[in-house]
């Protein structure tokens, strides 16, 4: 058959290598010249694969069918055009999962707009640490596509489905999915957020009755998959609920069976999994985040003690509220991942200490006053930087000291300078990284080096 793979990024590549080594005809085409995509066009040549840069020519519409690499818009004019001509196009995990055989390799797959990653990263320890073999791919940055060929038998693919993913799939069935939230982002690829919301809920468009699907009782949005899912539906929230898990007075708590009004005995059947403290990473999201996570452990029969421990032994994911280093009794944290106010409003409640806080980057038409509360309650001074410190500055002035710094090694400076003994400096941005570095991990980094060289 003729492949297509549209874009050079690392699912593109390795779908592409997956692709030659099932023995198809491969074509690959990126939009960015050869120059910007420098390291790819190396390794395709390494691999012999024929492959275009600068564009898209009529040459990749020659397909039986196209993979579609995250990202690359519904309105994208190659896109349009195969659509027109009637090429099946696909996603990445899509042309995975049809490599795999499930008996042997049972996938989770885990969205929602905030906490992919460490849900991801977090499901996998609790596997790993209890005696199962599981790898954690997808956006988590190893292609699903590169780890499919040569499993041993059990081993679970652990995958993180970011909507772009998820918007290309057709026959895609986890055996488990996670919705853990979904609030407005990505906007300007999907349209709107009834269609950001349809493109989620495709997690568990082709699941069965046999398959498991593990919603956010605390999510409006999250919940409402329920009626698009054939699945067993599990909750988790911190309200009580009659399934899954939910938190009451600082417990994780598994409720057992139904209330039953004639027996009062059974009425309050529940068994705790842990007390809320216990957990190793900070803030209600990651109460969320572990509650998700262990539900997709119970739904593979891991005993609550090994979820316990493995909980209790996680440390976090790089760039996502990262302890960095004490330093004359101010804590420095990273969480440069935090791109959207949404996530950075979960890092600033995440703390009890006073917070010197530093944001700022390239915004998203960003409404910075949902977190004028929090800003009030916990904040003692604001550092702006990169393209929306003005309008963070300007925000934030009238509730609390705010500065603005040109650089990184400035805002860093400006934090020790502002922080007291006892409090946090927490880079947590709300904003994109792409105004002043390379990506949230490049940022994240110069903020760290920054801080070590304090
Ligand atoms: P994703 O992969 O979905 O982007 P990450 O685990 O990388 O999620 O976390 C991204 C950012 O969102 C981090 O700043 C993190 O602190 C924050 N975050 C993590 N989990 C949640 C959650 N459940 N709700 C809101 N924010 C979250």
């Amino acid at each position: 058959m003729n492949y297509t793979i549209i874009g050079a990024g690392k699912s593109g590549l390795y779908a592409a290598f997956l692709a030659q080594d099932l023995g198809h005809n491969v074509f690959l085409t990126e939009a960015k010249t050869q120059e910007q995509a420098e390291a790819a066009a190396k390794e395709l040549a390494q691999h012999s694969i024929d492959a275009e840069f600068g564009g898209h020519t009529d040459k990749g519409l020659q397909a039986d069918i196209i993979v579609v690499s995250p990202g690359v818009p519904p309105t994208n004019p190659f896109i349009q055009e195969a659509e027109k001509r009637k090429i099946p196009i696909i996603s990445e995990i899509e042309f995975a999962w049809r490599q795999l055989d499930t008996v042997r390799n049972p996938v989770i797959a885990i969205t929602g707009t905030n906490g992919k990653t460490t849900t991801t990263a977090l499901t996998a320890h609790i596997l790993n640490q209890s005696g199962k073999k599981a790898i954690a791919c997808g956006n988590i940055g190893t292609a699903i596509t590169s780890v499919v060929r040569g499993l041993e038998a059990g081993t679970i693919l652990v995958v993180e489905a970011s909507s772009y993913q998820l918007d290309r799939i057709v026959h895609f069935r986890p055996d488990v999915a996670l919705l853990l939230n979904i609030t407005p982002d990505h906007l300007s690829y999907h349209g709107t957020f009834e269609k950001y919301c349809e493109a989620k809920y495709k997690i568990s468009l082709n699941q069965n009755e046999k398959n498991v699907l593990v919603l956010n009782a605390d999510n409006e949005p999250s919940l409402a998959a329920a009626a698009h899912s054939r699945a067993q539906i599990l909750h988790f929230g911190v309200h009580p609920l009659q399934q899954g898990l939910y938190v009451s007075s600082g417990k994780m708590l598994i409720p057992r069976g139904q209330p039953d009004s004639q027996r009062a005995d059974i009425q309050h059947k529940e068994e705790q999994l842990m007390m809320v403290d216990e957990l190793r990473i900070p803030g209600i999201h990651n109460v969320y985040n572990s509650m998700a996570a262990a539900l997709a452990a119970r739904a593979f029969e891991i005993r609550n003690e090994n979820i316990r421990d493995s909980l209790m032994s996680f440390a976090g994911v790089e760039h996502r509220l990262e302890y960095v280093r004490t330093l004359n009794g101010v804590e420095y944290i990273n969480d440069s991942k935090a791109t959207n106010i949404n996530s950075t409003w979960y890092a600033l409640s995440s703390y009890s200490k006073p917070l010197v806080w530093i944001a700022g980057g390239r915004g998203d038409n960003n409404d910075y006053s949902t977190l004028d509360d929090l800003v009030r309650q916990n904040v003692r001074c604001v550092i702006a930087i990169g393209e929306e410190a003005d309008a963070i500055f300007n925000h934030f002035s009238g509730v609390v000291r705010c500065v603005k710094a040109a650089s990184m090694e400035e805002a860093v400076h400006r934090a020790a300078e502002y922080a007291e003994s006892g409090s946090i400096a927490l880079f947590s941005p709300a904003c994109k990284s792409f105004d002043m570095f390379a990506n949230y991990e490049h940022r994240g980094q110069v903020f760290k080096e920054a801080v070590m060289a304090l």
